[in-house]
C-alpha cells in the first residue's frame, strides 16, 4: 500500500557534542520517507527553493519514493537550525526560516489522490488540511506536529486532528496540546480530539501507545552511537506508518509491531548526521536489529 507524505524538506544546520553540519538535508518529509521506503512505496509532497540541491533526493528516488509532488519555487528552501547539549533529549531551536513554505499551495498529482495511507508530517497545519482535502477517502490518516504549530496554529491543528486516525507526538507536545501534565490523562484527552490512537514518543525512553482499549510501551533501542537525534521522531513515524501500510492492517497487534519498527528506524537514524545512516541501510540490518530488540524485551 502506498503512503503519501506531506512535510518539510529542509536544509538543516545542527550542532551536537559530536560535531556540526551546515545546510544538511533534513525536514520531516525527508526523514519520514528515508525510513518508510524500506516498508512501502512513498509519494512525497513538499516544496524546495532554487538553492536546493535536487541530487540530494536521488537516494529516495532510487528507493521507491516518488518525488513528482515536490514543487520547486522561486526563493530559498526552508531552513532550520538547532543545537543539542550533553543531554541529547534537550534541543534548542536557534532559527526557523519558512522561506518558500510561506507561499506554498500544494497541488497533488492525480496519481497521489487515491493514496490509502496519508502521513501529515510536521508542517503548517493549513498545508496538512489542504493536502487532506485533495485525497479521496484515505483508509488511514496519521499526523504529527510540534510546539511551533501548537502555539501558532492551534485552531487549524484541531481541525486536522478531527480527521486523524493516529496522532504521533512527543511528550512535551501532548502536554502542551491539552494543558495536562499527567501523561496518561493528557493522552486520553488527545483521544477526545479525534484520533483513535495516540503514539507518544519519549526520546531515549521509548514510545507509549494509548488507545481506548489500553496501553503499550516499547523502549528505545539502546544504541551506543547516538550522534545526532534530529529526525528521530520522523524516522520513527516512517517505520511506524511504513509497517502499517505494508501489512495494510490496523489491529492492536499490528500497531504494537509498528511501534517497535518505528523504534528500530529511529535508532538507526540517530547514529549519523542528517539522513546518512538511513541512506545506507539494508533490510537485513533492519531484521537483525528487530531481533536484538525482541531479545532485549523478552521475559519468560
Ligand atoms: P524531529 O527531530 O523528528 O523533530 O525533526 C527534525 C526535522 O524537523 C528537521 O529536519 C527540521 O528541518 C524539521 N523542522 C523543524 N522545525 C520545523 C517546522 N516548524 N515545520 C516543519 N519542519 C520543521
Amino acid at each position: 500500500m502506498r503512503v503519501l507524505v506531506v512535510g518539510s524538506i529542509a536544509l538543516d544546520t545542527v550542532k551536537t557534542p559530536f560535531g556540526e553540519v551546515e545546510d544538511a538535508l533534513g525536514g520531516s518529509a525527508v526523514y519520514f520517507s528515508a525510513a518508510a521506503r524500506y516498508f512501502a512505496p512513498v509519494d512525497m509532497v513538499g516544496v524546495v527553493g532554487e538553492d536546493f540541491p535536487m541530487e540530494g533526493l536521488d537516494f529516495l528516488r532510487a528507493g521507491s519514493v516518488n518525488i513528482q509532488g515536490i514543487q520547486r519555487m522561486k526563493g530559498r528552501t526552508f531552513r532550520w537550525s538547532g543545537v543539542y547539549g550533553s543531554d541529547l533529549n534537550e534541543r534548542e531551536t536557534l532559527d526557523t526560516q519558512l522561506n518558500v513554505f510561506a507561499d506554498f499551495h500544494p497541488e497533488l498529482p492525480e496519481s497521489y489522490r487515491d493514496a490509502p495511507y496519508v502521513f501529515l508530517a510536521n508542517i503548517d497545519p493549513t498545508l496538512q488540511l489542504n493536502v487532506l482535502d485533495q485525497v479521496r477517502g484515505p483508509k488511514r490518516v496519521v499526523c504529527d506536529t510540534m510546539n511551533f504549530w501548537i502555539e501558532g496554529k492551534r485552531e487549524t491543528l484541531l481541525k486536522v486532528l478531527k480527521r486523524t486516525d493516529i496522532v504521533v507526538l512527543n511528550e512535551g507536545e501532548v502536554r502542551q496540546l491539552v494543558g495536562e501534565s499527567d501523561l496518561i490523562k493528557a493522552s486520553k484527552k488527545v483521544l477526545e480530539l479525534g484520533p483513535e490512537v495516540a503514539v507518544i514518543k519519549k526520546g531515549e525512553h521509548g514510545a507509549l501507545m494509548v488507545s481506548n482499549s489500553g496501553f503499550f510501551f516499547a523502549p528505545a533501542y539502546p544504541t551506543e552511537h547516538v550522534f545526532d537525534p534530529t529526525g528521530a521522531g520522523d524516522s520513527f513515524a516512517g517505520g511506524f506508518v511504513g509497517y502499517l501500510a505494508q501489512g495494510d492492517a490496523f489491529d492492536e497487534e499490528s500497531i504494537r509491531r509498528a511501534v517497535v519498527y518505528g523504534s528500530v528506524m529511529a535508532s538507526f537514524n540517530v547514529e549519523r548526521f542528517s539522513v546518512e545512516r538511513l541512506k545506507a541501510l539494508d533490510k537485513k540490518e533492519i531484521r537483525e536489529r528487530l531481533q536484538a530488540f525482541r531479545e532485549m524485551v523478552r521475559v519468560d
